[in-house]
């Protein structure tokens, strides 16, 4: 009988079967799909020798992980390749606020009024990151904070609001970037606790930086599973689980899927009924013939660029998306330019470039020219720079990975207490009613984005199961 069984080979996935193998627990992954990889894989989706991310591509997320940072996943090939910036929110006068490895530079762009406001905000934290980070993302309760000084002085921070901690800046150019940041996991700017996630992105840029993996983020994929397999794990591809049937006898499962999914395969009824699922999303995947043609010289150094004339324009985007059930005329874009970091992207002088923009759940239109409209005030001659493009709705993105429900890449609404507590109000979110089933996908904490640590946090609960006489 194995240890234990993962199902589905995402980042969470596949860090937690890493971390139980290193244990020396024997384990097997099994993954629905042909290849591993969930929301960290790449595709030539376009042209030949264009390798395109077609869902996550920029990690802050994951070069700050402590999960990842403890493995030794360089030497099974992970490379990070920095922009020179990690992210620019450019306006349509041509100039840009930016995020910077440098907090001065960062604060310079905001202006004079600002600049101050945001050093003192981030300042703090920064020497103590590396800490805060690994108490924040282990939260809740699967490790005593080494830090709680830090971590409740955060909490003072970045639990409020978003939009209140954005009332100490004076002008747009912060207050724009910051919005921006926290729509980056779908919130709503007013949502509790939405403070914390832009504070997160921009600590995060500041230490590491918000690279791509060189080569695509298939790479960090296959690194992970290469190490799994070194240290005796089995991965299956093409094996979807639908019953608990369908899998070999284990000690523990564990599942790297939506926590309805979950419900329905292990039979646990109406258990996640409340567990709610957000707006979806509409991404373009581009081949182009030179770079972004972006009007400010800021994008073109920078890995992601956000799309966003103000706060107030971002936040009614989201609204639109999230609660009045209709496409933004004017979507906040989200967009990353691997090819600026990473020029084995694309053939010589060619560009890998992505856009999304949300759209409500299930949304079946096509949002392709609302799209390129925004990009265009932004970067005016952007359409002549395309050679092909790949577009992707909610059923689109749903089909492609099950946890994506509605087209939700968040694999659940992060709104309400469901950003910090999900997927139920409990403070042991990674175990299920039956005690030898757990789950470790993105609906557990710390959230969405790949940096395993739901699946680091997930094992932890699994193997202390598993140790037990
Ligand atoms: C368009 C898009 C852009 C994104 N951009 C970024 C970004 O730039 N940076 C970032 O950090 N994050 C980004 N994300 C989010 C990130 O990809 C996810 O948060 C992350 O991949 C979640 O990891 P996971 O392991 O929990 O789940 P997933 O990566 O979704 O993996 C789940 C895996 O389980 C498999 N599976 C599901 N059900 C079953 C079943 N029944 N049987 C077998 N296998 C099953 C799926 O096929 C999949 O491989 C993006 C996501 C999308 C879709």
């Amino acid at each position: 009988m194995l240890d234990a069984v993962v199902v589905g080979a995402g980042p969470n996935g596949l860090t937690a079967a890493v971390e139980l193998a290193r244990r020396g627990f024997s384990v097997a992954v099994f993954e629905a799909r042909s290849t591993v990889g969930g929301g960290a894989r790449t595709e030539e989706l376009t042209l030949p020798g264009f390798r395109h991310d077609p869902c996550s591509a920029a990690h802050p997320l994951g070069i700050n992980s402590p999960a990842f940072r403890a493995l030794p996943l360089e030497r099974y090939g992970l490379r990070w390749a920095h922009a020179e910036l990690p992210m620019a929110h450019p306006f349509q006068d041509g100039s840009a606020a930016v995020l910077s490895r440098s907090v001065g530079e960062t604060a310079a762009s905001f202006g004079p009024r600002d600049a101050g406001v945001y050093r003192r905000l981030v300042e703090p934290f920064l020497p103590r990151w590396d800490t805060l980070a690994r108490d924040f993302m282990s939260l809740p309760s699967t490790a005593l904070p080494r830090d709680p000084v830090t971590l409740a002085r955060f909490g003072l921070a970045g639990l409020p609001p978003s939009t209140w901690l954005m009332r100490r800046f004076r002008d747009e150019r912060a207050k724009a970037l910051f919005a921006g940041l926290v729509a980056h996991v779908m919130a709503p700017l007013s949502g509790f606790a939405t403070g914390a996630v832009g504070l997160v992105f921009a600590l995060a840029a500041h230490a590491r930086g918000w690279p791509v993996v060189r080569g695509g983020s298939q790479v960090l994929s296959d690194a992970l599973a290469a190490y799994l397999k070194d240290l005796g794990g089995a991965v299956h591809t093409d094996y979807e689980v639908k019953r608990l049937d369908d899998l070999p006898p284990a000690r523990a499962y564990v599942f790297d899927t939506s926590p309805t999914a979950l419900a329905r395969i292990a039979g646990f009824g109406r258990y996640y009924e409340h567990y709610r699922y957000g707006p979806g999303v509409f991404k373009i995947d581009y081949a182009l013939d030179g770079p972004v043609p972006w009007r400010a010289e800021e994008a073109r150094r920078a890995g992601t660029v956000q799309v966003g004339a103000s706060s107030a324009e971002i936040g009614t985007a989201l609204r639109a998306a999230s609660r009045q059930g209709r496409a933004p005329e004017r979507p906040f874009l989200i967009t990353v330019q691997p090819s600026v970091a990473d020029p084995t992207r694309a053939p010589a002088g060619r560009h890998v470039f992505w856009a999304y923009g949300h759209v409500p759940s299930g949304w079946t239109g096509d949002l392709t020219d609302t799209v390129e409209r925004q990009l265009e005030r932004y970067a005016p001659g952007f359409r002549d720079r395309v050679l092909a493009r790949a577009t992707a709705g909610p059923p689109e993105i749903a089909a492609r990975n099950a946890n994506y429900v509605g087209g939700d890449i968040a694999c659940g609404a992060a709104s309400g207490l469901q950003l910090l507590l999900r997927p139920r109000l409990s403070l042991s979110p990674y175990t299920t009613p039956h005690p030898a089933v757990f789950i470790c996908s993105s609906a557990t904490p710390p959230g969405p984005g790949v940096h395993g640590m739901s699946g680091h946090n997930a094992a932890k609960a699994v193997w202390r199961r598993l140790r037990q006489p």
